[in-house]
C-alpha cells in the first residue's frame, strides 16, 4: 500500500478501504471495521446532505467532502447531478462567492487547495506557484492539468465585481467538467486572477481575502492577462483555458485577441451561443413543415452581450451551414433594447455591438410596447435576454400563439426571478403549443384537459462546455474555432434520444449528460478534423458514433477511480 494515503483527499477511500490496506497502514481499530461499497457510502452522504436545512450548509458540506474524500464527492456529483448542480453551481455558488472570504478556511484548508490564486504581485513567480499547486494536489505525483477555468472575478454571474471571492466559479465550473465530461479532477485547474476589485464593500471589509486595490487601467490589465497566459502555456503547453465571468467588454476583447492565438474559449459568449442555437435547431426542425428555415423572423428582446453573442452564432449557422447569404441571414433578425427596436435612424449613437443587427428600415419606429412590436414584426421566435422579468406578458404570449402554430419562446434571463415569463403562463396563453426553453429550470406543467405533463427545456450551458472541452482536448486541437462551436450546437441538437424526440423536447435530459457530452465532443472533434486542427492522429477518419464511443471510454469516473486505487494499493 505504498501509494496509499488516507489523508490525501484524492486517495482516501473512506470505509471502502479494503482490509489489506487498513492493515498495511495500521488503521485497524482506528475506524469502524465494516468495509463498504461506494454506493453505500453515497447513500449515507446523501442522507446527511439532505438533512441540512439551507443551501449554503449543503454547499459547505459538499466542500468538506471534496476536501476529505474526492472519490465520494464525485460519486454524488456524477450520479445525482440534477440534485447537486444547484448546490455546487448556480444558484448556490453565487451565495458562496459572496460569502467566500467569510467561510474560507472551511472551504479549503491550507494544503488542500481549491484552486490557484494568481495576483498582480505573483506574476513574476508563476512557475513556482504552478509547481506548488500540482504537488499539493497530488502529493508528488504531479499531473499535467488538461483544462483551466480562469476568472478575474469582475462579473460573477449577475452579482457584479466580487474580486477574489469569485474563485467559487472556476471551482464549480470544473466540477461540472468532471461530472459532465469525465475530465480527471486532478487534471483540472481553477484559477482566480486577482488584479484588485472596484467593489467598495469588499475594499472596506476586514475579512476580504483579495488585493485591496482598485482594478488597474486597461493597459495594465491586458498586460497582466498576457503574462498569465504566457506562463500557463509555457508550463502546460497543451492546456485548454476557458474564460468565465469576466466583465463584458474585456471578455469580448480577450476572445478576439486570443481565439486564433491560444487554445481557449469563452463560455459566457461561445458556450451560451452554442446551447441556445442547439435548442433552436431542434425547434426549427419541429416547425419545418409550416415555416421553411429562411422564413423565420427572430425577435430578440434585449440587445446586450448575451443577445448579440447568441444572434451572431445563429447567423453564422444560417450562412455557414444552411447556405444563406449574409444579407439574407441578417435580415431575419430584429433586436429590441431599452429604447425600442434597434434601428439606424433612431437618432441615437448605437454602441458598437448593436450595429451589426441594427435595422436599416423604419418599421416599428416609435413603438415602445413589446406587444405592439410583435404585431408589426410578426416573429416566429421570441428570445428574451433582457433581465426584465415578466415582459412576455399575457398580451405578448397570446399574440405569439395567434401568429404561429408553434411559437418559439425562449425567456432566457437568469435567475428565475428575472425571466421574461414562466413555463406555465407560456403554455396557458398559447394553447399549450409553445416551444419553450428558459435560462433557469421551471417546474413541469400538467395540461389540465389531458393530464399530460410537459417538461420545459433549459438552455443550460452545461450541455455544451464539457463537450467542447473534452472534444478539444482529445482532438489535441490548437484552437477552438467558430466551426467547432457551431459543431457543438449541432451536437446538442443531435443528442436527443428517440423518446425525447417523440415528446417534442428541445434539449436532452440532464441525466444523460455524459452521453450528451460525448456526442458534443464527437461533433467538435470532427469539425476540428475538417479544419485541419485535429492533431491527434488516432482520431482521424472516424465517424461520429465511433468518436462518441471513444469519448465515453476516456471518461474518468469515481467507480473506475476507486477500483484503480484499490488495485494499486493491494498489489
Ligand atoms: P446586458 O448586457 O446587461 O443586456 C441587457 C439588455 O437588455 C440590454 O440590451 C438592455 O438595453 C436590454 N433591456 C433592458 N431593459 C429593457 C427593457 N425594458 N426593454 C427591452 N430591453 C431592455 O446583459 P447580458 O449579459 O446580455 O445578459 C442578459 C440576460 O441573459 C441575463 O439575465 C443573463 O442571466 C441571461 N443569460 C442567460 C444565459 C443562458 O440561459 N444560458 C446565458 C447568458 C446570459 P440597453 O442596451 O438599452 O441598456
Ligand atoms: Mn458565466
Amino acid at each position: 500500500a505504498k501509494q496509499y494515503d488516507a489523508k490525501t483527499p484524492h486517495l482516501n477511500l473512506g470505509t471502502s478501504m479494503p482490509e489489506s490496506t487498513r492493515s498495511a497502514l495500521g488503521l485497524q481499530g482506528l475506524m469502524p471495521p465494516k468495509v463498504e461499497s461506494l454506493d453505500v457510502q453515497k447513500k449515507r452522504a446523501l442522507l446527511q446532505l439532505r438533512s441540512k436545512s439551507t443551501d449554503m450548509e449543503k454547499y459547505m458540506f459538499m466542500a468538506n467532502l471534496r476536501n476529505t474524500n474526492t472519490t465520494l464527492f464525485y460519486k454524488l456529483i456524477c450520479d445525482e447531478l440534477e440534485e447537486m448542480a444547484p448546490i455546487i453551481y448556480t444558484p448556490t455558488v453565487g451565495k458562496a462567492c459572496q460569502e467566500y472570504s467569510n467561510i474560507y478556511p472551511f472551504l479549503a484548508p491550507i494544503g488542500v487547495p481549491d484552486g490557484l490564486y494568481i495576483t498582480k504581485n505573483s506574476l513574476s513567480n508563476l512557475p513556482q506557484i504552478l509547481e506548488n499547486y500540482s504537488s499539493a494536489l497530488s502529493k508528488g505525483a504531479a499531473l499535467q492539468p488538461e483544462i483551466a477555468v480562469i476568472s478575474d472575478g469582475s462579473r460573477i454571474l449577475g452579482l457584479g465585481d466580487l474580486g477574489l471571492n469569485g474563485m467559487g466559479i472556476p471551482v464549480g465550473k470544473l466540477q461540472l467538467y468532471v461530472a459532465g465530461a469525465g475530465i480527471d479532477p486532478r487534471k483540472t485547474l481553477p484559477i482566480l486572477l486577482d488584479l484588485g476589485t472596484n467593489n467598495p464593500a469588499l475594499l472596506n471589509d476586514d475579512l476580504y481575502l483579495g488585493i485591496k486595490e482598485k482594478r488597474p487601467s486597461d493597459e495594465e490589465f491586458y498586460e497582466a492577462v498576457d503574462k498569465t497566459m504566457e506562463a500557463l502555456y509555457k508550463e502546460y503547453p497543451d492546456i485548454l483555458i476557458q474564460f468565465e465571468d469576466w466583465s463584458t467588454e474585456h471578455a469580448f476583447e480577450l476572445l478576439t485577441k486570443y481565439q486564433h492565438k491560444h487554445f481557449c474559449f469563452n463560455d459566457d459568449i461561445q458556450g451560451t451561443g452554442a446551447v441556445i442555437l442547439g435548442g433552436l435547431i431542434n425547434a426549427f426542425r419541429l416547425v419545418e413543415k409550416d415555416v421553411p428555415l429562411d422564413k423565420h423572423r427572430l425577435l430578440f428582446f434585449g440587445a446586450g452581450s448575451a443577445a448579440v453573442g447568441v444572434a451572431r452564432l445563429i447567423c453564422d449557422y444560417f450562412v455557414i451551414e444552411r447556405g444563406m447569404s449574409e444579407e439574407q441571414a441578417k435580415s431575419m433578425f430584429w433586436m429590441v433594447d431599452s429604447k425600442g427596436l434597434v434601428r439606424d435612424n433612431r437618432g441615437d449613437q448605437l454602441p458598437e455591438h448593436k450595429k451589426y443587427f441594427s435595422r436599416k428600415d423604419d418599421t416599428g419606429a416609435d413603438l415602445k410596447e413589446l406587444a405592439d412590436i410583435v404585431d408589426v414584426i410578426k416573429p416566429t421566435a421570441l428570445i428574451g435576454l433582457s433581465s426584465q422579468p415578466n415582459k412576455f406578458d399575457t398580451d405578448v404570449l397570446k399574440k405569439m400563439g395567434k401568429l404561429n402554430d408553434r411559437p418559439i419562446v425562449f425567456p432566457l434571463s437568469n435567475p428565475a426571478s428575472q425571466a421574461e415569463c414562466n413555463f406555465e403562463d407560456a403554455m396557458k396563453e398559447t394553447n399549450n403549443k409553445v416551444l419553450f426553453a428558459s435560462g433557469t429550470a421551471f417546474p413541469p406543467y400538467k395540461i389540465p384537459k389531458t393530464g399530460e405533463t410537459k417538461v420545459p427545456g433549459q438552455g443550460n450551458n452545461v450541455y455544451v462546455f464539457p463537450g467542447i472541452g473534452l472534444g478539444g482536448i482529445l482532438a489535441k486541437a490548437k484552437h477552438i474555432t467558430n466551426s467547432m462551436i457551431l459543431a457543438a450546437a449541432n451536437g446538442v441538437a443531435n443528442s436527443l434520444n428517440e423518446e425525447e424526440r417523440s415528446k417534442g423536447d428541445l434539449y436532452p435530459s440532464l441525466k444523460r449528460i455524459r452521453d450528451v457530452s460525448a456526442i458534443v465532443a464527437a461533433h467538435v472533434c470532427q469539425a476540428a478534423e475538417k479544419e485541419k486542427a485535429l492533431t491527434n492522429k488516432k482520431l482521424e477518419g472516424k465517424n461520429l458514433d465511433e468518436l462518441a464511443k471513444i469519448m465515453k471510454e476516456k471518461m474518468w469516473s469515481p467507480d473506475k477511480n476507486e477500483k484503480e486505487i484499490i488495485e494499486d494499493t493491494t498489489r
